[in-house]
């Protein structure tokens, strides 16, 4: 049977492992805390492993390391990247999950170490075949994150001696970091919010830039300057549009925007609103209007987000709208519900576009020639709405103008008493 000391722990010292070299040790782990910072920060997956394996090799004194993934649908375990291989070279070799040291170290998420890989039953030459190298000692240990193994990372070829206790304890520290940025990498990449936001960013972008080096030409004339620079108004504009309405976005897929209900009178509400987008309304010579039945009780919900909403379809009511159209806003109730609608006289929205209105980036085609956009308004209004408890909904008769509407609890609390 297995003793278990129940003594407390010694403090260790240099004569309790006599073959352990601790000043080098503190230099690896100086280094691997210096790595760690790096290693959190990279999000690109190829460039991370890349780091991952270089700095395996260096602290473990060895020819060479390898990192092998788990592909998360196939459960095939891959070369992702090798120092002795370019990553092209190394796509699709995958290594057999049944006999091969890397298979076994994942399958029972352990450390092994290997001091002669000819005198190893699990060790595959295939593998070195595979991959034109030839492996006399492996250190392989598992990487492990939210108690998944993903996949292994082995140092290969000690070249002085074989793999020891420190090497051990420096592959496994560095394995930890590893597999942890690795899953953030993915976690990163798999976002298509950030994805397409990267996307999204690029365009106004090289627009500044082209306006900018542009600028700088001698031979332009000042009409040109002045087109440019409102070029460069129109950009930057678009930029700061397109970050905030990520991070509402953002804020509102990750569960992190917050919700403070109070209670307030609607029709002031509305009225905001139509402050907001009356100089936009009157450059375009829209008529604004507002119905709203008498008697409305106070609404009790988080003010801010409504407003959100409210300004998002007024905008967009306005901004895709004829010149001398109309904006109608209408409120109703039924029993414990809310109604509230924005109608709109512009170019209407077509069948086939109709479903697609709230997925984050759409623009039916075409829009882009009546306003800019980013294509987020409707998809961040719709999880408000629904965060509120509500629902959202829009219909057009596909040229004759459009109507969006939403629903709304109108709350716990009870009815304001009016004073007549
Ligand atoms: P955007 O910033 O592009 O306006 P939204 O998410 O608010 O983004 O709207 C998505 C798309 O829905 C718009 O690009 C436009 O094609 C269409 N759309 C929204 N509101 C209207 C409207 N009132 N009339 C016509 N089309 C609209």
């Amino acid at each position: 049977m297995a003793r278990v000391s129940t003594s407390r722990p010694r403090r260790r010292t240099a004569k309790d492992q006599p073959g352990r070299d601790y000043p080098a040790l503190v230099k690896r782990m100086e280094r691997l805390i210096e790595i760690s910072h790096t290693l959190a920060s990279t999000l690109e997956q190829a460039k991370l492993l890349r780091q991952i394996v270089d700095v395996a090799r260096e602290l473990t004194g060895a020819e060479a390391s390898s990192i092998l993934l788990l592909d998360p649908t196939s459960d095939e375990l891959r070369f992702e990247a090798t120092t002795n291989m370019r990553a092209v070279d190394l796509e699709g070799i995958v290594v057999p999950r049944e006999a091969s040291i890397a298979g076994w170290i994942v399958s029972n998420s352990e450390p092994l170490s290997v001091a002669d890989t000819r005198a190893e039953p699990r060790w595959n030459p295939r593998v070195d075949e595979m991959t034109a190298f030839v492996t006399r000692s492996i250190l392989g240990v598992p990487l492990i994150a939210r108690d998944k193994t993903i996949g292994v990372l082995e140092a290969l070829n000690k070249r002085n001696g074989s793999f020891n206790q420190d090497d051990l304890t420096t592959l496994q520290w560095l394995a930890a970091h590893a597999a942890v940025a690795i899953v953030n990498a993915r976690l990163f990449q798999q976002s298509d919010l950030v994805a397409e936001m990267v996307h999204e960013l690029r365009t106004p972008l090289a627009a500044l830039m082209a306006a900018e080096n542009l600028l700088l030409r001698p031979e332009m004339t000042d009409e040109q300057r002045r087109e440019l620079v409102n070029t460069l108004q129109r950009e930057t504009g678009r930029l700061a549009q397109l970050t905030t309405d990520f991070l509402d976005m953002a804020r509102l897929e990750s569960g992190r925007a917050r919700f403070t209900v109070e209670r307030f009178d609607l029709s002031e509400l509305i009225a905001e609103c139509l402050d907001v987008l009356g100089p936009q309304a009157a450059e375009r010579k829209l008529e604004l209007t507002v119905e709203i039945p008498p008697g409305l009780p106070g609404l009790h919900t988080d003010r801010d987000k409504l407003k959100q909403v409210l300004l998002n379809l007024l905008t967009n009511a306005v901004k895709y709208n004829h010149t001398h159209g109309t904006v109608d806003v209408r409120v109703e109730s039924a029993g414990d519900r809310l109604r509230i609608s924005v109608a709109d006289t512009g170019r209407g929205i077509a069948p086939q576009a109709m479903a697609r209105l709230f997925e984050k980036f759409y623009r039916a085609p075409g829009s882009e020639r009546f306003a800019d956009g980013t294509g987020l308004g409707l998809p961040i209004a719709k999880r408000i709405v629904e965060a509120l408890g509500g629902e959202i909904g829009a219909r057009s008769s596909g040229t004759g103008g459009s109507t969006f509407y939403f629903d709304l609890p109108m709350g716990p609390l009870p009815a304001e008493p009016r004073a007549n």
